[in-house]
């Protein structure tokens, strides 16, 4: 058996998103920007895009841009409040300790450039509340950006909370949106959110495509400059192909959420009742608000990444949530946000469903894992320092 259970990482195509695609390759291949037919045809798709993407958040599709992903919709949204922000000579920036790199990164390059960023702690409940930023809002706050919901342990943000405490104080409002997207029900007027970043392969769309919705009147900063596509503020010829199976895929996962997402959770609570019987586990995440795919644990005992490796040998395709496989040995950063100490974030494994498993590869998951945690600890001479009480249990 192979389970595939990484869709926080990426998902599978869907054959309606692959069948959006292919038109736009071989006969409506014309440059949205040509003014002959055969690129007018392309402008019209591209703009039947916009609109889906803007229906399904409850968005004007003049408030939509397309970009090369989650990635570069984040970037280009905190810049451009930054800049925006900078004008007025408001330089503070409120985030959280467990953002995407995405994020983080480009937070980082701003506090160089002489920005301060609050950086709210997320240990309490693994998650922050609508009062934390109210009282992290300052007179020179020129942005909020918290995640809608985290891509590794999967707790969701009370966004509708924060973007009433954000309208009040007039800061502009980011979320990074791209685990929630097409899995949760959002509407962005209604959740005074400002801007909001997807990204199309966390719904079975393609990779290389996102969005950003920017409320109308809040100024976009180029971070690609170059030709007037996307009205000026994203240069480069759109991927039309991309854009289109986005927005089919977008639509098919917002059109399903209440059928798709309580069978999603359901898998999902039978992982986290089954494997927390693994003594000495914990569950990471927001027990309550969590994302109906997101399975998170720590192991003690153990390396997560001989973890991985091992389960991929049983067919099971997982994640440890950590930076090792980008060459370093530090843990998760988001482990480390929520509390988990060092020893115990190196024994991490995320499970991330998506509708297209089956009860059967949650019979086999809930089989094999814990086997191999087991055999590991039988291997660990951390394992035996804990069993004979040279060194104390942390979970
Ligand atoms: C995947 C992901 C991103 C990055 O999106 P890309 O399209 O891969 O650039 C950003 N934020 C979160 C929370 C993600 O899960």
């Amino acid at each position: 058996m192979y389970v595939y259970a990484d869709n926080a990482a990426t998902t599978a195509m869907s054959q309606l998103a692959i069948d959006a695609m292919l038109p736009y390759m071989n006969k409506v291949y014309g440059n949205p920007s040509s003014l002959h037919s055969v690129g007018q045809e392309a402008k019209e798709a591209l703009e039947a895009a916009r609109e889906t993407v803007a229906q399904c958040l409850g968005a004007q599709s003049r408030e939509i841009t397309f970009t090369s992903g989650g990635s570069e919709a984040d970037n280009q949204a905190i810049i451009s409040a930054a800049r925006f922000g900078a004008r007025k000579n408001k330089k503070h920036i409120i985030s959280t300790a467990f953002e995407h790199h995405a994020v983080l990164h480009t937070l980082q390059k701003l506090e160089k450039e002489g920005f301060e960023v609050t950086y709210l702690d997320v240990s309490r409940g693994h998650n922050i509340t609508a009062q934390q930023v109210k009282d992290a809002i300052r007179p020179d706050t020129c942005l909020v950006t918290v995640m809608y919901a985290n891509n590794e342990i999967g707790s969701i943000l009370p966004i509708t909370e924060i973007g009433a405490v954000c309208k009040e104080a007039g800061v502009i409002f980011h979320t990074d949106a791209v685990q929630a997207v097409g899995h949760l029900h959002i509407n962005v007027k209604e959740q005074n959110i400002d801007m909001l970043s997807l990204s199309g392969h966390k719904f079975h769309g393609p990779k290389g495509v996102g969005a950003l919705y920017c409320r109308r009147g809040l100024p976009l900063v180029n971070v690609i400059e170059g030709g007037a596509q996307e009205r000026g503020k994203r240069a480069g010829t759109e991927n039309i192909a991309a854009i289109c199976s986005m927005a089919a895929a977008l639509k098919d996962a917002c059109d399903h959420i209440d059928e798709n997402m309580p069978r999603v959770a359901a898998m999902r609570d039978r992982l986290i009742q089954g494997l927390s019987q693994i003594p000495h586990s914990a569950l990471n995440g927001d027990a309550h608000n969590r994302l109906p795919g997101n399975v998170s644990f720590c192991f003690e005992g153990i390396e997560g990444e001989a973890l991985l490796l091992l389960l991929d040998m049983k067919g099971v395709c997982a994640s440890s949530g950590s930076a090792c496989t980008s060459g370093s040995l530090d843990p998760s950063h988001v482990l480390l946000a929520i509390g988990r100490v060092h020893d115990v974030a190196h024994g991490s494994l995320r499970l991330s469903l998506s509708e297209y498993n089956t009860e059967e590869e949650v019979d086999h998951i809930l089989k094999v894992v814990p086997e191999v945690v087991q055999y590991l600890r039988n291997m660990s001479p951390v394992w035996r320092d804990l069993q004979t009480g040279k060194r104390e249990y942390i979970l």
